[in-house]
Order: structure tokens, then C-alpha cells, then sequence
């Protein structure tokens, strides 16, 4: 249990990569705050990893709201007594090509992606400061690195947290606390489930491994960078992506 007494926040946390990396943090004796804005599926997930023995603290939250962030925060500080780890996981997509995208839809997957881990990371950085310990894993993609046809909003976005990543780490290490990301290449989970077969096959083409990854094979990477073994990584991404992108 290398997580016992830590608080690990994190948010889209109701399905999906979110759900599987607050298990896997939960397993290790972590407290889990899941933040979501589905409400029924958050309390769902919570039952369930209640039924693990974790214990799972549901929030409802939009991550583009930056008071709510702050909310959160100073609630789970003021009940908990700290924040030891920050997972910015909640994304979209709403992909176009540019020449088609409607600004709406540039704006959203902006505000969701890397404004809503601006929200959470600046609330977070104030108890994780007192504490002088910390750890924040933004959860990038492949597509931020090699970006990706038609997804113009979800690569900056995605480019965008890991530039994040990268200024922030440099701006708190002096304070025990570090900042990475993890990038996933094609994963299984409700949001590459209603692509269409015929993308499904492209990419399963042009990965090495010849299948898609789990959620849990994220939630590892997630795990160590949060662990003591990773205390000297800071700045970096991790990639899970079956060798698709090297
Ligand atoms: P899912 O869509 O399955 O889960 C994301 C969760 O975040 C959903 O519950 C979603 O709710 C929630 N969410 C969306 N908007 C907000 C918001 N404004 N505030 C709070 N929660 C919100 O996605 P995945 O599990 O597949 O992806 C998780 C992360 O991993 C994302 O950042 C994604 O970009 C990234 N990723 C995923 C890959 C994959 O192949 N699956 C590959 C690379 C990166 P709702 O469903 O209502 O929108």
C-alpha cells in the first residue's frame, strides 16, 4: 500500500482511463476524490470502489469552472488535511477539420482539456506548496506529440499540456513537487468506442503491438509517477501507447 494516508484527486474520473487510474490510486491505500460532471455515474463508481474497500469521495464539478476547482480543493483540504496528488485526466474531443470547425467546438475542447487542468492545478498547487510535496500528471495523447487528421482543438490542447507540464515543473520543483504527463496512444474506453470501424482498423495499423491498451496499462504509468520510485522525474511524458508513436 505505497499510497496509505495520501489524497489523490481526480478529475473525469466517472468512466474510463479517470475510473481506472482512481482504482488503481485507491488500491494502494489512496483516499480517491473523483471529480466529474456525471453526477449518477460518479456515485456509481464511487459504490464501486467503496465495494474494493477505497475509500472514494464523489465531487460533481465542471473542470472548465475555475471557482468550483477551488471549491473542491479547499473542501477536500479542509476535510482530508491535504492533497498529495493531482490527476488532470477530464478531456473531449470534437473533431473536424479546421477549415470546418466551428469555433464553439475549437473553444470547448480548449477550455475542457487545458483550461480545466489550469483550474485544478493552480487550486492544488496551494496545499500541495504548504506541504512542500506534490505530484501532477496531466493525461496528454499521442496526438499531442505527432498530432492527428482532423483533431486540430484536441492535439493543441493536448501539445498545450504538456507545455504546461513542462513551465510548471520547472516553476514548483524547488518545492518537492513535481509535474508530468502521461501520453496514451489508442486506448478501450467509452470515448474510442463510437469511432468508426474503419478508424479503429487505422490505427490498430500503425501499432506495433496490434492492439489497443487498457485503461489500467495508463493508470500504471500514473501510479509510478505519483510513487516515491519517481521522486526525481519531473517535466517528462510517459508514453503507453503500444510503440505507435516513437
Ligand atoms: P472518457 O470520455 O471515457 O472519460 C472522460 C470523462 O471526463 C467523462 O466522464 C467525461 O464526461 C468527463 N468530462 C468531460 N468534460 C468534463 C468537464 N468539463 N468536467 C469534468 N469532467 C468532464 O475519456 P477517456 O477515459 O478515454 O479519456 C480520459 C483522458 O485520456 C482524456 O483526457 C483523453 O483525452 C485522454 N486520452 C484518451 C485516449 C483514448 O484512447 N481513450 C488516448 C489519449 C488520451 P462526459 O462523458 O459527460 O463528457
Amino acid at each position: 500500500m505505497i499510497f496509505k494516508d495520501r489524497v489523490s484527486l481526480v478529475t473525469g474520473a466517472s468512466q474510463g482511463i479517470g475510473e481506472a487510474i482512481a482504482e488503481e490510486l485507491g488500491r494502494e491505500g489512496a483516499t480517491v476524490v473523483l471529480v466529474d460532471i456525471q453526477k449518477d455515474k460518479l456515485e456509481q463508481v464511487a459504490a464501486r470502489l467503496a465495494g474494493l474497500g477505497i475509500k472514494a469521495l464523489p465531487y460533481e464539478a465542471d473542470v472548465t469552472d475555475s471557482a468550483r476547482a477551488a471549491q473542491v480543493v479547499d473542501e477536500v483540504v479542509g476535510s482530508l488535511g491535504r492533497l498529495d496528488h493531482l490527476v488532470n485526466n477530464a478531456g473531449i474531443t470534437r473533431d473536424s477539420l479546421l477549415l470546418r470547425m466551428k469555433e464553439e467546438d475549437w473553444d470547448l475542447v480548449l477550455r475542457v482539456n487545458l483550461k480545466g487542468a489550469f483550474n485544478f492545478s493552480r487550486a492544488a498547487l496551494k496545499p500541495m506548496f504548504s506541504a512542500r510535496y506534490g505530484r501532477i500528471v496531466n493525461i496528454a495523447s499521442v496526438v499531442g506529440l505527432m498530432g492527428n487528421f482532423g483533431q486540430t482543438n484536441y492535439a493543441a490542447s493536448k501539445a498545450g499540456l504538456i507545455g504546461l507540464a513542462k513551465s510548471l515543473a520547472r516553476e514548483v520543483a524547488a518545492r518537492g513537487i513535481t509535474v508530468n504527463c502521461v501520453a496514451p496512444g489508442y486506448i478501450a474506453t467509452p470515448m474510442t468506442e463510437k469511432l468508426p470501424e474503419e478508424v479503429k482498423k487505422g490505427f490498430l495499423d500503425i501499432i506495433p503491438m496490434k492492439r489497443f491498451g487498457l485503461p489500467e496499462e495508463v493508470a500504471r504509468a500514473v501510479k509510478f509517477l505519483c510513487s516515491e520510485e519517481a521522486a526525481y522525474i519531473t517535466g517528462q511524458v510517459i508514453n503507453v501507447n503500444g510503440g505507435m508513436y516513437m
